[in-house]
């Protein structure tokens, strides 16, 4: 963890809505959304399933294994807050469970990152109060 992290943390629209997700970060775990109507697990969070618009949902964990759907190579960060962090890779990963995730992968060289390369979660924990989710090559 590190002890300054000046970079922009999560700032959720609907908290109460991300709190499980968020809560098991912390815990270093990864958890979904599922459908108890139709059985669709998906992500981001929201309050009606993407499938069938149910609202029984309950959250679930996943492995936390998937391949890497997509990928960018970041030299010119959005952000200044990001700038040391160059070059690193904005990440779109389909879990092995079926969602996808959009992340970070880490603890790579860039130059080896390929589409569906098989990654895994890792947990960073940047805050006492914030633990996000990346990715590594497995
Ligand atoms: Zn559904």
């Amino acid at each position: 963890m590190a002890a300054e992290y000046h970079k922009p943390l999560p700032r959720p629209l609907n908290p109460e809505l991300t709190r499980p997700f968020w809560e098991a970060a912390k815990r270093h775990e990864l958890v979904m959304p599922r459908c108890k109507t139709c059985d669709q697990l998906f992500f981001y969070p929201r309050s009606e399933c993407p499938r069938c618009l149910g609202s029984d949902l309950e959250w679930v964990g996943v492995s936390g294994r998937g391949r890497l759907h997509s990928f960018t190579i970041v030299n010119q960060p959005a952000n200044a807050a990001f700038r040391d962090d160059v070059p690193y890779v904005y990440a779109v990963v389909q879990l092995i469970e079926g969602p996808r995730m959009i992340s970070n992968l880490v603890e790579c060289d860039v130059e080896s990152v390929s589409v569906d390369m098989p990654v895994e979660a890792v947990f960073d924990d940047v805050t006492p109060e914030w633990t996000l989710v990346k990715f590594k090559p497995v």
